[in-house]
């Protein structure tokens, strides 16, 4: 039999969890460009092209691809076959087409802008459930979780640390946790910390427990590569 799902964490500890992350955040978050911006053009395409791809590989892409196509309007009246080829050496072809057609009906039906409400988003073909909480929290502040592998495991080793972190169920909890963490104020720097936060220090493998702000009250720590979960 499945175990119950773990409690979600009292609001003490999550102000305090929001407080570190912060703290963190603030003293060695990365500078990367489209953390400088709130245009929600620029954020979909850094959210699309990180996708599966390392930042240092995205950077002079993210570069080129605004200067060719600096607005939604320019992608959307290209045609594919440069799309793609400005998209090389990427990888993952259905990106840029995707990104493509987002592009199209966002000028076919919204004024060349992005739609700011979840259920909109989500009627785009190419916008899923992270990708919409990313542009409501990075361009448009709302309070909006998100989850992504760097997120999930963040959140899964901190405030879980047992079952199955790829269940069906699991990712459902996940999800909540996410949603209860993410504060009224500071969304942007918030979410952004979380991500950073797993792709710098609680890293797939070798995550740095002896140096990391966390790890008074995480329940993984200090984490050990091959422990069952
Ligand atoms: S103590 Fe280790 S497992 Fe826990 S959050 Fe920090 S790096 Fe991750």
């Amino acid at each position: 039999m499945p175990s119950p799902p773990s409690p979600l964490p009292p609001p003490p500890e999550r102000r305090r969890f929001r407080q570190r992350l912060l703290t963190w955040y603030r003293r060695h978050g990365r500078d990367l460009p489209w953390r400088r911006t709130d245009d929600p053009y620029h954020i979909l395409v850094s959210e699309i092209m990180l996708q599966q791809t390392q930042v240092d590989r995205v950077l002079p892409k993210y570069a080129e691809w605004l200067d060719k196509y600096p607005s939604f309007q320019a992608l959307a009246e290209a045609n594919e076959s440069d799309v793609t080829s400005t998209w090389y050496p990427l990888g993952y072809n259905i990106r840029p087409r995707r990104l493509h057609s987002i592009a199209r009906e966002a000028v076919a039906h919204y004024g060349g802008q992005l739609p700011a409400d979840e259920e909109t988003l989500l009627s785009f073909e190419g916008i899923g459930a992270y990708t919409a909480g990313a542009i409501r929290s990075f361009a448009f502040r709302q309070r909006a979780a998100i989850l992504d592998t760097n997120v999930a495991r963040v959140l899964f080793r901190i405030f879980i640390a047992r079952g199955d972190p790829k269940s069906h169920a699991m990712k459902k909890r996940l999800w909540q946790l996410s949603a209860v963490l993410v504060p009224v104020r500071h969304v942007f720097d918030f979410n952004q910390a979380l991500m950073d936060f797993g792709a710098t220090v609680c890293v797939a493998r070798k995550p740095k427990c002896a140096t990391c702000p966390m790890a008074k009250g995480c329940r993984s720590y200090p984490f050990v590569a091959d422990r069952p979960a």
